[in-house]
């Protein structure tokens, strides 16, 4: 592209919130063959709700919900966020914990009253050695609605299970069937568990699915695909994000997201509207001259 074009281009995108780093990003966007998506707070809302609670043996429901706030208060996760929403709207107390710890991709581990507390997925079970026994089967039926779903357990014991529902955004649909026609692959890269995002997945029409990858490893999904030989997008808000949208030809931050990762993306969506993924995309194809 002529330096007027890339000039023109750029301005053109200003004007609808697409920001281009550099002109070489508007001349690299136009190659694009395959696009990744970060699931929370990209393809949806990224602002879930609790949707159902379950509780064991002698806790109730406000129990869990009371015990889970309280684990997740410190959290700045938005799984963690609804459940402490929840607890308020429930007007409950939410109680203080000692030795706080989050692991990505896992959930948190604390101490509460004494006893050691444990609020995250099925991984962290398995890594702390806890048997999720009787909890399994209400596990399972959430999963299968898409409902991304918290085991609490005490004192290596679950004691009760919390879902969450997250809505898709309203571009989503759409936006993902734009990127089709303009023959390029899509797929998404989720730290959630594989029968949520295949439900969310489906929801969506995305090509393919890619789930329980740990924040670490989001690289090397994207390294994969620029093995086969793809130039690949990758789109994303979080923190969590921000090495894969490094490891991509090109890193396409949304407007709602983390500092960090509009500091690493290659174009900045500025209004948090994925149809500006596809926009951005023929605005680098104008500018080569590849579409008029
Ligand atoms: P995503 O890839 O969808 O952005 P993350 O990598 O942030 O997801 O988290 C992956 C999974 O780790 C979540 O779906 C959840 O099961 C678990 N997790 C992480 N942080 C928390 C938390 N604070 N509370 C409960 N679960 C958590
Ligand atoms: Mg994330």
């Amino acid at each position: 592209a002529t330096p007027t074009a890339i000039m023109v281009g750029s301005g053109v995108g200003l004007n609808r919130g697409i920001l281009f780093k550099t002109a070489a990003v508007l001349e690299g966007i136009a190659k694009l063959q395959a696009i990744g998506f970060d699931k929370t707070g990209t393809l949806t809302k990224g602002t879930p709700e609790v949707t159902d609670i379950v509780a064991y043996g002698d806790f109730t429901e406000k129990d869990i919900l009371r015990i889970a706030a309280a684990g997740e208060n410190p959290s700045i996760h938005p799984l963690a966020q609804a459940v402490v929403a929840k607890s308020k709207l429930e007007e409950l107390k939410i109680e203080n914990v000692e030795n706080y710890r989050e692991e990505a991709g896992y959930g948190v581990t604390c101490s509460y009253q004494g006893k050691t507390l444990l609020i995250g997925n099925i991984k962290l079970m398995d890594l702390q050695g806890v048997d999720i026994g009787e909890s399994e089967q209400d596990f399972r039926r959430l999963a299968e609605s898409g409902r991304t779903t918290s085991f609490i357990a005490l004192d290596g014991k679950v004691i009760g299970l919390i879902a969450l529902a997250d809505v898709i955004k309203e571009s989503t649909i759409e936006a993902i069937k734009r990127l089709h026609n303009l023959g390029l692959k899509t797929f998404m890269i989720t730290g959630d568990n594989k029968k949520v995002a295949n439900v969310v997945g489906e929801q969506v029409g995305i090509d393919e699915v890619i789930a329980e990858i740990l924040p670490q490893d989001k690289i090397s999904i994207i390294k994969k695909y620029q093995d086969q030989g793809y130039k690949v997008a990758m789109v994303g808000d979080g923190i969590n994000d921000a090495p894969a949208l490094a490891q991509a030809d090109i890193g396409i931050a949304i407007g709602s997201g983390t500092d960090v990762a509009k500091e690493t993306g290659d174009v900045v969506l500025v209004r948090n509207d994925l149809l500006d993924v596809e926009r951005a995309i023929r605005l680098g194809r104008k500018t080569l001259g590849k579409i008029k």
